[in-house]
């Protein structure tokens, strides 16, 4: 059997009992601190960045030589989560202004984005257009319809669904655009695969070869 990928969650001890999961750990957290050190003892490959929800005043603080240099390391495998959210999160100048500081890191790094988005899909897709990046974005727990999961793909764009979504969008996501993740949820990543391969009417087994391929091609060093 192939191995289960989860390219985004925020649980250390779903990362530690599978072992193919990405831990997503934001700058903001209290506890980030002691979970990148969990995790780095434990060889488990994290993204690193600012959640919208954590950008107040002093955003900029969290940006700093430190962040790059753990940016380079060759665990943290992306950045993020980043991104914009209309609904929560600190100003949305702020949330602009430090999403753009993170497009430029991830370019910097050259490693994927994983990107938080909330209402915002229109000025992601702007910032897109604007930058042109090298480096994939991943728009993570992607719950959008059918229409817009064809315009991101279209632009470029990787789509990670979670435990909610549309299911003709992700009938529409080719395979190797798609990424599959846990996010703040305790459901088993397996579960997911079943049904997702099912609504693509695939065999699991090909399903899951065919997102490790994706996730090799996007994270090198996970695999
Ligand atoms: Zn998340």
């Amino acid at each position: 059997m192939s191995c289960i990928i989860d390219v985004h969650t925020h649980h250390i001890s779903l990362a530690e009992n599978s072992g193919k999961a990405i831990v997503s750990l934001s700058m903001s957290e209290e506890s980030f601190r002691s979970s990148l050190s969990v995790c780095l003892k434990n060889h488990i490959p994290v993204s690193v960045g600012l959640h919208p929800w954590g950008v107040e005043a002093d955003w900029q603080s969290f940006m700093n030589d430190e962040l790059r240099v753990l940016l380079s390391s060759r665990q943290v495998l992306a950045v993020g989560e980043a991104g914009l959210d209309k609904i929560r999160g600190g100003l949305w100048e702020w949330q602009l202004a430090a999403f753009r500081t993170q497009i430029e890191l991830a370019e910097e790094v050259g490693k994927p984005l994983l990107i938080h988005c909330v209402k915002a899909i229109d000025e992601i897709i702007h910032l897109r257009r604007g930058y042109s990046p090298n480096v994939p974005w991943i728009i993570h727990g992607f719950r959008g319809k059918k229409e817009q999961a064809i315009q991101l793909i279209e632009k470029g764009f990787y789509l990670s669904f979670g435990e909610y979504y549309h299911e003709e969008a992700l009938q529409v996501c080719p395979t190797d655009r798609l990424l599959m993740e846990t996010d703040e949820s305790p459901i088993d990543i397996h579960a997911l695969y079943v049904r997702a391969a099912q609504i693509k009417e695939m065999d699991v087994e090909a399903f899951r070869n065919q997102i490790k391929r994706t996730v090799g091609e996007l994270f090198p060093s996970f695999l």
